[in-house]
């Protein structure tokens, strides 16, 4: 079936060419209301993710995802892998409150608060503009043959690209392995860690290509997040859309001409001047509809006051906007599958504050040695080995840590150390212990025991363990 000529444009991605090469977007620079807080946003939001890895909240790294170890902080809150599970409702929390923004809001997380489009937008670009020039001159020098001036600029633009890049990597580092770590290694001198300074290469070189080369491609083709807009979003999403009513009104979109009565013309109110389009940082005509590529930049929004204003229309022919509102006029309305998710959200973020209440600082593990089973000693005394595992997740040391037995009468010995010992700050004791119970206390060959964790006489946790005894003494 032939594509309809006003649908052409969904049987191509505006950034490929029909050869099926690369078609590169010279966006024009924006400038207006939204652009102008958007550039507010993007500050704070990087300074936010600049720093955070280098703040400290309680000897806490504010944000940290090391991956290897399993070690996560969020606002300074530390999971441990024992923790996993909280770390992993946090996700689950997260994952729901963006798809809720989406189905109500659109693609606002993109336009606004993605790294992504922060770091191409607001640094990368503004560079690009700052050395090559607006638009048209972005074209003539990719067009002109290699000449000094073209060498310099993109050689220079280049250079800082890889600057920024290799700073962003670092940082990126910093979330990972944690910024004590990245100053530790930078001062011990790079070759002292050779495999960090290749992931620090590698991370160089990704960011690189993805904001030197790969740029729109991201959202367009690669971020899975883009993918679903088809499923999350409905007509009654808010998203940068285009009053096809208003623009096209009865006879369509016309070219702008002095003292003409558009109205009675029948003309929409637009002049089809293309700076939407120009503007555009996916290169996409968001005339056509809410599509794929489009990031909620608003940059068109801005471009297209511009031309009204200019031309004496009101502004808001592009704007946030839902199809219905669009169509019907309707106000924003909460949908029911709005009301479903926030439901399911609310039911989670209850969920995670029971959980992060019944955390504790400290986590104990006592099992026992494998492959052992008891040893019947004198005056009828059943010996059990174990193997125990302590984890601090605080950031201050814990002092004269003990065990003692709660559930039954019996001895409790550590192998190789004393009564008591240290557990270290956002570190692990663990050792080896016997446990002696008088065959008379046990009720069967498989005993639950409870031991208690203490510092000091004050107990700080407990856990349970399997103490094995004679079958034939059940
Ligand atoms: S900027 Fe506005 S007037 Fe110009 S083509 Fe785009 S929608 Fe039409
Ligand atoms: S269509 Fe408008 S909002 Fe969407 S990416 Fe292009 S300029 Fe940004």
């Amino acid at each position: 079936m032939e594509t309809p000529d006003n649908e052409i444009f969904r049987d191509s991605i505006g950034t490929i060419t029909e050869e099926g090469k690369r078609a590169w977007v010279f966006p024009k620079k924006p400038s207006g209301k939204f652009y102008k807080y958007r550039k507010w946003v993007s500050y704070g939001l990087l300074a936010f993710l600049l720093l955070s890895p280098f703040i400290k909240i309680d000897g806490n790294q504010f944000l940290m995802f090391n991956v290897l170890e399993r070690r996560f902080n969020i606002f300074g809150f530390p999971f441990w892998p024992q923790d996993f599970h909280l770390f992993v409702v946090s996700m689950i929390i997260g994952v729901i409150f963006i798809t809720l923004f989406t189905v109500a809001f659109g693609r606002i997380f993109c336009g606004w608060i993605c790294p992504q489009t922060i770091f191409m937008e607001m640094v990368f670009r503004r560079i690009e503009y700052w050395i090559e020039g607006d638009r048209g001159k972005q074209i003539r020098l990719s067009k002109q043959p290699w000449s000094a001036e073209k060498i310099r600029k993109k050689g220079l633009k280049l250079f800082i690209f890889l600057i920024i890049s290799f700073i962003i990597a670092n940082v990126f580092l910093a979330y990972l392995i944690g910024s004590d770590k990245l100053i530790q290694y930078i001062t011990e001198g790079p070759f002292s860690h050779v495999s960090t300074l290749i992931s620090l290469i590698i991370f160089t070189a990704v960011f690189y290509f993805v904001f030197a080369w790969f740029r729109e491609q991201v959202c367009i083709i690669a971020c899975p997040y883009g993918r679903l807009q088809g499923a999350l979003l409905d007509t009654k999403s808010i998203v940068v859309a285009y009053d096809h009513k208003r623009g096209e009104a009865k006879n369509g979109r016309k070219k702008f001409r002095k003292n003409e009565d558009r109205q009675a013309l029948g003309h929409g109110d637009c002049i089809d001047c293309f700076q939407c389009v120009n503007v555009c940082p996916t290169g996409i005509d968001i005339r056509n509809g809410t599509q794929l590529e489009c990031v909620n930049c608003t940059a068109c929004i801005d471009e297209c006051d511009h031309i009204m204003e200019n031309i004496n229309l009101p502004k808001g022919l592009i704007r946030y906007a839902s199809e219905e509102n669009i169509e019907k006029k309707a106000p924003f309305k909460l949908t029911v599958r709005m009301k479903g998710y926030i439901a399911v959200l609310s039911i989670m973020i209850g969920l995670l504050i029971g959980m992060l209440f019944l955390r504790n600082d400290v986590e104990a593990n006592v099992l026992r040695l494998p492959g052992q089973l008891y040893e019947h000693k004198e005056n009828n005394i059943i010996s059990n080995v174990f193997t125990y595992k302590l984890v601090n997740k605080t950031t201050k040391d814990i002092e004269s840590v003990y065990f003692k037995l709660m559930s039954h009468k019996g001895e409790l010995k550590l192998v190789a150390t004393h009564d008591s010992f240290v557990v270290p700050s956002q570190g692990m004791t663990e050792g080896t212990l016997f446990i002696e119970i008088n065959n008379a206390a046990l009720t069967g060959d498989r005993n639950k025991i409870k031991i208690g964790v203490y510092t000091n006489d004050k107990l700080i946790e407990t856990t349970t363990a399997n103490f094995l005894g004679p079958r034939s003494y059940k």
